[in-house]
């Protein structure tokens, strides 16, 4: 593992690249507002009757969604929230063809609303709910205008997010389309995740050519091939505008 200590080396491996996946984690995310779970002032560290794992679990959701729908309205859904600039570098880059994909473990659509295609979202979207008992599909709309417990119109089944909770299986489908991406591309950065949920934390090995951006150390710095710490966003920035001082 090297550590970089400035942009260059990084700007290096993206011109070199010709095709780059990105897994994104709740990190890349700190910087539009919305609090990661580990870092110092995340969600972790909140005082809240329950642990976020136990109320953001899935037995907690059939067993009590009024409580859930509550925890998950205050502090999980951001709406107001809007890209920043790393997602729009992101964005930037997908266009320009070297960005073939995003991860993320994020569920809150800041990728698609800076504009990127091809988005992977493996903890799912606050913007999807169904039904558990009919299927039946409703948007954010519906789930923030109504009061808890969320219930569907047809069946008066309960609503339920569409992102993983914690006791759900990943949907197996996007993982392996994520590995597929991974496996094609000659760079994967990985940036804003403390690399302790799986199988994300598990997908750095299918890459060439590994890059991990985050703002502090993990256990899983080791293996990568390279890593810089610093805020995404800024990071982003700065390196956006060198290429374009560059070109
Ligand atoms: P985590 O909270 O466990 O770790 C976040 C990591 O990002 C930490 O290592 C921290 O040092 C780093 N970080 C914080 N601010 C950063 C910044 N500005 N730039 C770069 N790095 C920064 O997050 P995780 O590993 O993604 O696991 C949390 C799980 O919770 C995810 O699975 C995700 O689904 C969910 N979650 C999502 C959101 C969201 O959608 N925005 C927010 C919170 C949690």
């Amino acid at each position: 593992m090297e550590v970089f200590k400035s942009i260059t080396p990084i700007i290096e491996l993206i011109d070199k690249a010709k095709s780059i996946v990105v897994l994104t984690g709740a990190g890349a995310s700190v910087e539009s507002g919305i609090p990661d779970f580990r870092s110092p002032k995340g969600i972790y560290s909140q005082d809240y009757v329950y642990r976020p794992e136990k109320v953001l679990s899935h037995n907690f959701f059939m067993n009590q969604p009024k409580i859930f729908y509550e925890y998950y309205k205050e502090n999980i859904i951001h709406t107001e929230a809007l890209p920043n600039p790393g997602h729009i570098f992101l964005a930037e880059l997908e266009k320009t063809g070297k960005v073939k994909a995003i991860v993320t473990q994020n569920i809150d659509g800041l990728h698609q609303l800076a504009g990127s295609k091809n988005v992977l979202e493996i903890h799912g979207s606050i913007y999807s709910n169904h039904c558990v008992r009919c299927h039946e599909a409703y948007n954010i709309n519906y789930v923030l205008n109504n009061v808890d417990p969320i219930r569907c119109l047809e069946c008066n089944g309960l609503v339920k997010p569409d992102v993983v909770l914690y006791g759900e299986a990943l949907d197996n489908d996007i993982v392996l389309n994520a590995v597929e991406e991974i496996v094609k591309a000659d760079l994967l950065i990985i940036a804003g995740t403390s690399l302790t949920v799986y199988p994300a934390a598990d997908l750095v090995k299918y890459g060439k050519k590994t890059l991990l951006m985050n703002l502090s150390k993990t256990s899983g710095d080791i293996y990568f091939d390279y890593v810089y710490y610093g805020k995404f966003g800024d990071t982003c920035r700065e390196i956006q505008n060198k290429m374009n001082k560059i070109e």
